[in-house]
């Protein structure tokens, strides 16, 4: 059974003491450095120079400092640039200006797993994963919830740093939802294969291909795009609920018996052999040397991709479609058409 940290196992006075730099000001950032400072953590910002996000934490009333002037400052250091950033703001700015008993913080281990970051002696190495975007992190705490967390210690020097890592976790929310104890390596290949085989490339992919089915055998594209897309969200609130079962509970038993019968005959066992294969370029590196290799030619492939993929004729149905919603989406740095945030 997994190792579960809440409320009354992390001493927030731990991280108080500190003074935490957080490197970053995006999805994870913001609600880490905001979370932060409303408990009561002495928190500023690391930025690059003419840094898009200034602005916004400014605006937070948070001090914003050059990345090398923050870890000077600071002695618990989140690394939140994306994960194809980090090594080089590492090396640049962070590096050279880490002390003995300083600890360095990830949201998740891609960058320690895969050797691109390699951390000084008596340096903590501590991992504090919100198992959620940024923006539901953020609304979450505000509203006096949580979204459960990771942690993990790659590197223990201070001998306590467990005991900081849980503390940080109180100090954005975490512990009231639940802080679950894992690794480094098994957080990062159990994170890219979930979002590459389930959560993103796998459900991306089946609902591009079940609108294709649709609206090539002559249906609608409106009535395909919710069909295979709208309706997902109401399916998965079930599964998150009550698992598959409650989903299955509600369901009509037209629905049930056809998941039954037909789900196995689309998602077969030559879907697992994939997914397995998936698995094993992460566990070999083979993936993550991919996804590096193309961004330091400037992600050339990344951008093909991403161009591709937001052309689907899905898209095009389902940015008319929701204009048409009464509700609209809460995240006001978000842009439609764009896939970046
Ligand atoms: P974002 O893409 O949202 O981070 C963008 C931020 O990084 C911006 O403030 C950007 O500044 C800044 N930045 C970019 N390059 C540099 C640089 N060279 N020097 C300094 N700052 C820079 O990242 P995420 O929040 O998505 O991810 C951060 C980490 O959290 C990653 O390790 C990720 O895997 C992890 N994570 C993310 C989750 C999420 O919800 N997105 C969920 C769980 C973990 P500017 O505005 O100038 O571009
Ligand atoms: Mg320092
Ligand atoms: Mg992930």
């Amino acid at each position: 059974m997994a190792e579960i940290f809440y409320d009354d196992d992390a001493d927030l006075s731990i991280i108080q003491d500190r003074s935490v730099a957080v490197i970053g000001y995006g999805s994870q950032g913001h609600a880490h450095a905001l979370n932060l400072r409303d408990s009561g953590v002495d928190v500023r910002i690391g930025l690059a120079e003419g840094s898009r996000s200034r602005a916004k934490a400014e605006a937070e009333g948070l001090r914003v400092l050059t990345v090398a002037d923050a870890v000077k400052e600071a002695d618990v250091i989140m690394i939140l640039t994306p994960d194809q950033v980090q090594r080089h703001v590492y090396a640049e700015s962070i590096a050279p200006n880490l002390e003995q008993g300083d600890a360095i913080f990830f949201a998740h281990g891609f960058n320690i797993r895969y050797g691109y970051i390699e951390a000084p002696e008596g340096v903590d190495v501590v991992m504090v994963a919100p198992k959620g975007p940024g923006h539901t992190v953020r609304r979450e705490f505000e509203a006096g919830r949580a979204v459960p967390a990771l942690v993990a210690v790659e590197k223990d020097a201070s001998g306590r740093a467990l005991e900081l890592g849980l503390s940080y976790a109180k100090g954005i929310g975490g512990t009231r939802a639940g802080v679950i104890r894992t690794t480094f390596t098994e957080e990062t290949e159990s994170d890219l294969f979930g979002e590459q085989a389930v959560l993103c490339g796998g459900m991306s992919h089946l609902v591009q291909y079940g609108f294709e089915t649709l609206t090539e055998a002559g249906y609608q594209p409106e009535i395909a795009y919710f069909e295979v897309l709208h309706e997902l969200k109401l399916i998965v609130d079930l599964m998150v609920e009550g698992g598959i079962a409650k989903q299955r509970w509600s369901i009509s038993d037209t629905a049930e018996y056809g998941d039954y019968v037909s789900g196995p005959r689309v998602i077969n066992p030559a879907v697992k052999e994939n997914m397995k294969a998936v698995l094993a370029d992460i566990q070999d590196g083979t993936f993550a040397k991919r996804f590096i290799e193309d961004q330091d030619n400037g992600g050339a492939e990344f951008k093909k991709l991403r161009e591709k993929e937001e052309s689907h004729p899905i898209e095009v149905t389902g940015r008319e479609l929701r204009k048409l919603f009464a509700w609209t989406s809460p995240d006001a740095d978000y842009v439609e058409g764009t896939a970046a945030p």
